[in-house]
């Protein structure tokens, strides 16, 4: 009986004890649980949908709400949280199937087997880790059909897919101390889930720690999850994402300038002291320059169709009436030749629902109170921010 069941546990011919025969453990008991996974209909159905239902759900109610700066769809922001979420989720099956083996002494006939012990766990995990794998690969199928993509190319994105997968691992051994420890399926699945949910949503799950009170941004900033969750982000957004372009001032030039980093795939952040942008006029008119750099972040033809290209000045010198029309400015090398007269209130109001669009909302009421630098041959800076409300 015992020597038909070490069979079929180790299939193999390694020689028991050594590495191959401890890998053909943990591979015949990674099968048995993932033959539970397909033979449950109910475990492999919700195990589908749950993470289907993530993706859509937080895209759709939270997408038009939340608007993260740096970051021009929700999804591309949401869908780094929402691996660490569903694996960690996923992970508290670990935790019960483990306990659910010491409850119906399944542990006690591995013990009976001539078999590698460490097998039993290793093979759980292991399970965990296709299991995850399926699962990563469905939300990332869903969130491209509603709008996710990786921006840093397909190395950074093996490398994200790879790195949830690792975290996967820990949390799947974390839920098989906990199975062990706990011994009640039931209760092992809520000891799992409660330290989940707490750090996923005291962390850069759904929204930047910089948007939470001060008390608990603290928290959130250290959380092993807002780590986990910026570190796949950065591989999944690219190269500046993580660290963002603080920018101060969100005057014409500081739009524009936050438009055009952004366009070149920088996140950036961009600050201002004040409440609310200019509303009185300043400067009167864009000259044909500016209209051709403004063109290549798409709000030229706006601001042209809000202006005035048609003004002439009319200089009165005694009797003589000299007219000037500035809306000709005799040049032939660009497709604008004129001034175009427009408030700068408007141009500021233009340029900022620009950004807006693209998801870089200006942060307003925050000033750049001082920057230290610890030392001149420091390259490093600190930035001092004093936000209205403290
Ligand atoms: C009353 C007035 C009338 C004008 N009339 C004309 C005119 O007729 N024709 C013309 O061509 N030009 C005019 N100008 C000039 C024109 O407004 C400026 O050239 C233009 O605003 C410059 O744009 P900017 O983006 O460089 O800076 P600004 O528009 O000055 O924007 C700078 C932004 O940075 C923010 N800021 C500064 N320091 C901090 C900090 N430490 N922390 C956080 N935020 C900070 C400010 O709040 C501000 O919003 C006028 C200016 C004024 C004030």
């Amino acid at each position: 009986m015992t020597a038909a069941a070490a069979t079929a546990v180790a299939p193999v011919t390694a020689r028991a004890g050594g590495l191959g025969w401890v890998l053909a453990n943990i591979a015949t008991v990674t099968g048995r649980n993932l033959h539970r996974l397909v033979r449950v209909p109910t475990l492999a159905a919700f195990a589908t949908a749950q993470p289907v239902m993530f993706v859509l759900l937080f895209t759709y109610a939270f997408g038009g709400a939340i608007h993260p700066p740096g970051v021009e769809h929700y999804v591309d922001y949401l869908l780094p949280g929402l691996y660490v979420l569903t694996i960690a989720f996923g992970a508290s099956q670990t935790g019960v199937a483990v306990a659910e083996d010491l409850a119906t002494r399944m542990i006690d006939r591995f013990r009976a087997l001539p078999m590698a012990r460490s097998a039993v766990l290793a093979g759980r995990a292991a399970a965990g880790t296709v299991r995850n794998l399926f699962v990563l690969t469905l939300m990332t199928a869903v969130g491209t059909a509603v709008g996710f993509r990786f921006h840093a190319g397909p190395a950074a994105a093996a490398g994200a897919i790879g790195l949830a997968l690792l975290v996967g691992l820990a949390f799947s051994w974390i839920n098989a101390l906990i199975g062990l420890l706990v011994r009640d399926p039931e209760a092992a699945g809520l000891a799992g889930l409660l330290p989940v949910i707490a750090l996923v949503f005291t962390s850069s799950t759904f929204v930047p720690v910089a948007t939470m009170p001060g008390w608990l941004q603290a928290f959130a900033n250290v959380n092993p999850v807002t780590v986990t969750v910026d570190a796949l982000r950065a591989l999944c957004l690219g190269g500046p994402t993580a660290a963002p372009v603080w920018q101060v001032g969100a005057g014409p030039a500081g739009l524009t300038l936050a438009a055009q980093l952004h366009s070149f795939g920088a996140r950036v952040r961009l600050v201002d002291r004040q409440l609310d942008r200019v509303h009185e006029s300043r400067a009167l008119a864009i000259q044909p320059r500016t209209l051709e750099v403004l063109a290549g972040l798409g709000v030229t033809q706006t601001l042209v169709g809000l202006g005035n290209t048609a003004v002439q000045v009319r200089l009165h010198a005694g009797h003589r009436v000299v007219s000037i029309p500035l809306y000709d400015t005799g040049v032939a090398d660009t497709a604008y030749p004129f001034l175009l007269f427009l408030s700068q209130a408007e141009t500021e109001r233009v340029l900022g629902k620009q950004l807006q669009r693209r998801g870089v909302p200006v942060e307003r009421g925050v000033e750049l109170a001082g920057i230290d630098q610890p030392g001149p041959a420091q390259t490093s800076l600190t930035c001092r921010l004093r936000h209205r409300n403290g």
